[in-house]
């Protein structure tokens, strides 16, 4: 039988985000190849050795705001810097070998099926870390992609996991509250002090909240100037507080 996940990645059909309970659970047990190791999986997962192998390492300790980890008796140096205009940020795994590998797959060569697994990866730490999430009106959008990226890739990779993942927490998926004003320079050569100023008004939202929560997804959070931003906006539109939940988190360098 052909595996309509590798047929929805070759048509380049987005996911829906509102699969019944049943057809989530069906796709979840149809077999796949492990993205890492190609051994046999279900569901777009990684296989259990890799899930195993992407599990290793989280850290003992993480800043309670922006979830960088952090060696013992060290102020985090992102908080430091930005004073955040988000509550928290949740994070499944750490941004090092081999989730970076299936974060590039995911990103880079329009590999979807990933984002299944991000999504329920993302949805049992929500449930674990912020079950008030689930209790609260909670608005759930991504980071929206740059106009470049977006022609680059065909896809938003956050968006496709935002999607996923409100439909399996059962939240409401409002993507069109934030997007990007304009198109800039990439961020990667820039240090943190230029990040932050860089990203200030890159973001607007469009719609007046009235105290929602929002919950903003990314694949990857790397210094929180990103999330910042959007959240600022957020802020300023009505929200009642806003919530990062990222699948992965870079770890923390002693010179950055
Ligand atoms: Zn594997
Ligand atoms: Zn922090």
């Amino acid at each position: 039988m052909a595996d309509p996940i590798h047929l929805r990645e070759f048509f380049r059909i987005p996911f829906p985000h509102t699969l019944s309970a049943t057809v989530r659970s069906l796709l979840d047990r149809l077999p796949t190849d492990c993205a890492l190791c190609l051994a046999r999986s279900q569901g777009g997962r990684p296989c259990e050795g890799c899930l195993s192998d992407l599990l290793q390492g989280l850290p003992d300790r993480r800043c309670p705001v922006c979830a960088l980890g952090l060696p013992p008796n060290t102020a985090c140096p992102d908080c430091a810097l930005l004073q955040p205009a988000f509550a928290r940020v949740i994070s499944a795994l750490e941004y090092k070998p081999p989730v970076d590998q299936l974060i590039l797959q995911f990103k880079n060569a329009g590999r979807f099926q990933h984002a299944r697994f991000m999504a329920e990866i993302l949805a049992s730490a929500v449930r674990l870390e912020a079950p008030e999430l689930l209790d609260e009106i909670t608005i759930v959008l991504p980071v929206p992609s740059g106009r470049l990226a977006l022609r680059r890739r065909g896809f938003n990779p956050a968006a496709e996991i935002a999607r996923q993942l409100a439909g399996r927490l059962c939240l409401r998926y409002w993507p069109i509250v934030a997007h990007r004003r304009h198109d800039g320079i990439s961020q990667k050569t820039l240090n943190r002090h230029a990040r932050a100023k860089f990203q200030a008004n890159r973001y607007a939202c469009r719609h007046r909240l009235s105290g929602e929560t929002v919950a903003v997804v990314d694949d990857v959070l790397t210094t929180g100037a990103t999330l910042h931003a959007v959240a600022n906006e957020l802020m300023q539109a009505g929200a009642k507080s806003v919530v990062g939940l990222v699948v992965a988190r870079t770890p923390y360098q002693r010179k950055n």
